[in-house]
């Protein structure tokens, strides 16, 4: 059994309008029938631009959020042992709190232990995360961008999880920082044992930390693979287009660039079959009435018509009116 099994998940935000009767008129398809499954002691990294989804999935992989529909499973205790690390460390600590009291927040929830070890556990995970202990009573305002993520870190650590979900957890911290705070990340999962879901817009930090990588697009996955496979062999088109878009590929073998035409339709009224057909530049007539499942052993994308081995999509191609 995986660790964590996502399936057919989806999570719709209602749209109300009316002063005096709010009626729903609309809905935000935010996650829309993800399936995934999360081993234990990997790293899963989610990628796709904002707005995509790959919050509110890590959202509702932690419980934050009760899903519409679908299903998740965890094995073991979701509350305890799934945990969030977040993408503000500004927004997510609260400046007139000390940092000791954030980092026992998790354990004073779940009521671990008495005041006295709680200030132990928490010396004892800032030390972890490469926070001086001594700095227990400071307030949030008194550290750097980089030691504020170590401290909500620190504070997911808490209650010793099994998985972590850190969304964009670098992408708030100046690039001479990311770095440091990735590393730590990954030398915690060697030493405690952690299974991660690392989400990004970030296609480069996405490839030095994750064992496989999803890509996601108006709410759906849309390929997933070994992070390598992924980065060398893109199948779906998107995926095509964002690495080339991003440069991230091998340095020796440049791909042209892949310009979309347009920009990410609404998530209210995402186009018919395949969402990605508007922009697409290998779209068909198919592509327009069938939706492409996700399919596949191991390297899994939903297209009809994948990119092929050395085929170069190209960016003038226009795809098809949604
Ligand atoms: Fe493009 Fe068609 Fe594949 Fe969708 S199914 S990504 S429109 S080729
Ligand atoms: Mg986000």
């Amino acid at each position: 059994m995986s660790l964590l099994e996502v399936s057919d998940v989806r999570k719709y935000f209602p749209i109300k309008s009316g002063v005096f009767f709010r009626r729903e008129v609309g809905r935000v398809h935010a996650v829309d029938g993800v399936s995934l499954s999360v081993e234990a002691g990997e790293t899963l990294g989610v990628v796709g631009e904002s707005g995509c989804g790959k919050s509110t999935l890590a959202r509702c992989m932690t419980g934050l959020y009760e899903v519409t529909s679908g299903k998740i499973t965890f094995d073991g205790d979701m509350r305890r042992d799934v945990q969030m690390v977040f993408q503000d460390p500004y927004g997510s600590l609260n400046p007139r709190r000390r940092i000791g009291s954030i980092i026992a927040d998790p354990l004073v929830i779940h009521r671990e232990g008495t005041a006295a070890s709680r200030r132990e556990r928490v010396k004892e995970l800032m030390a972890l995360v490469g926070l001086n202990p001594e700095h227990y009573n400071r307030f949030p305002a008194e550290f750097s961008g980089g030691q504020r993520q170590r401290v909500g870190i620190a504070r997911a650590l808490a209650l010793n999880p099994r998985l972590v979900v850190c969304d964009e957890p670098v992408s708030a911290l100046d690039v001479s920082i990311q770095a440091q705070v990735v590393n730590l990340l990954k030398d915690l999962q060697t030493e405690l044992g952690l299974t991660y879901v690392f989400i990004a817009h970030d296609l480069s930090v996405v490839r030095y930390v994750s064992d496989r990588v999803a890509v996601m697009y108006l709410g759906k996955i849309v390929e997933i693979a070994p992070g390598e496979e992924l980065y060398e062999r893109p199948r779906h088109p998107y995926t095509a287009a964002l690495l080339s878009a991003a440069s991230v590929a091998d340095p020796d073998r440049p791909r042209d660039r892949v310009v979309l035409r347009g920009d990410v339709p609404s998530p209210i009224s995402p186009p018919r079959a395949c969402r990605f057909h508007p922009r697409c530049p290998k779209a068909q007539e198919r592509c327009t009435v069938e939706e492409p499942l996700l399919l596949g052993d191991g390297h899994q994308w939903a297209c009809h018509f994948p990119v092929e081995p050395g085929e170069h999509l190209r960016s003038a191609e226009p795809g098809l009116e949604g």
